[in-house]
């Protein structure tokens, strides 16, 4: 009966880890040792945060949320006794601008883009806090001690302020939500812009970076990761252009469109036609969502 129950318990975390295959993964959390005091936070479900030790203290990059931020901060003092001075946000999403209240009761200063911080005020979530400060333009290059960190915002592409975090003698990029490696795009594609998504990863791939941390899924990954993120989206965009073409009936288009390429990719059987139904969509109608810019000076990396 024990070794039955177990056999269930365990098939129910089988069929579990399947469905969300990467998102909502549960798993023991780890730290890995990226280099020479970059570290990643891989939580157990599904979130991956980074963190540096610098000669300041150390800086956190994306609390997730309050239970992930707590096994963070627990893994943060494993690692060293230097106290946690600031703390860095990715974009608005809830699932990913929660927790901040750990390292809020720390003292720690917290920065997020200036247009994620205005959604934040507007949509208040029990467990998100809104940052002490934010930050506007493109670029914000920041000296905490013995380490350098670079904002880059990537304007309209997911949600609202999505910054990738760049760490140019590291050459190590930290990247939200834009990619998760081996897997197609998340579910229905939730509050991206198709067109400023390949824009914003083509920006990432201007970065001089030899190793990229992912949100989600596989933490750890490398310029060919980020190349086939984007790869995917345009061969999706081609596919779905080519039915057009052939004159494909509207609603058959989501069902027919196959990349094959991808077919070894995460819930590629489960989310593929509802990728192509987005993008599809956004192909039809024009993009969405969208927004005007006006506060930006010059456009990011063009
Ligand atoms: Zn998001």
């Amino acid at each position: 009966m024990k070794n039955l129950l177990k056999l269930f318990t365990r098939t129910l975390l089988i069929a579990f880890l399947f469905a969300f295959s990467g998102h909502l993964l549960a798993q023991e959390s780890k730290v890995m040792e990226i280099t020479k005091d970059v570290y990643c936070f891989v939580g157990a479900h599904g979130y991956n945060s980074v963190f540096i030790v610098s000669t300041k203290g150390v800086i956190v990059i994306e609390p997730v949320n309050t239970a992930h931020a707590k096994e963070l901060l627990k893994a943060i003092k494993g690692v060293t006794s230097q106290p946690v001075k600031y703390l860095h946000y990715s974009h608005n999403h809830w699932d990913h601008a929660g927790g901040g209240e750990v390292f809020e009761e720390l003292g720690v200063k917290s920065l997020v883009h200036y247009e994620a911080m205005e959604w934040m005020k507007e949509n208040p979530h029990k467990d998100m806090r809104v940052p002490d400060r934010s930050w506007a333009g493109n670029i914000k290059k920041i000296t905490y001690g013995d380490k350098k960190l670079e904002l880059h915002y990537l304007r309209n592409s997911h949600g609202l302020g999505m910054t990738v975090f760049f760490l140019p003698k590291e050459k190590l990029v930290y990247i939200a939500d834009l990619i998760t490696p081996d897997r197609v795009i998340f579910s229905i594609v939730p509050d991206f812009n198709i067109n400023g998504t390949v824009r914003a990863i083509e920006a990432i791939e201007a970065l001089n970076f030899e190793t990229a941390i992912f949100s989600h899924g596989r933490y750890i990954g490398t310029r060919k990761d980020v190349t086939m993120a984007r790869e995917y989206i345009q061969d999706v965009q081609a596919a779905v252009k080519a039915e057009f073409a052939k004159g494909t009936n509207f609603m058959e288009i989501p069902y027919v469109v196959k990349v094959p390429k991808y077919e070894h990719w995460g819930m590629y059987d489960k989310w593929l036609s509802y990728n192509v139904w987005r993008i599809m969509l956004d192909m039809y109608m024009g993009p969405y969502p969208w927004r005007y810019e006006p506060n930006l000076q010059k456009p990011a990396f063009e």
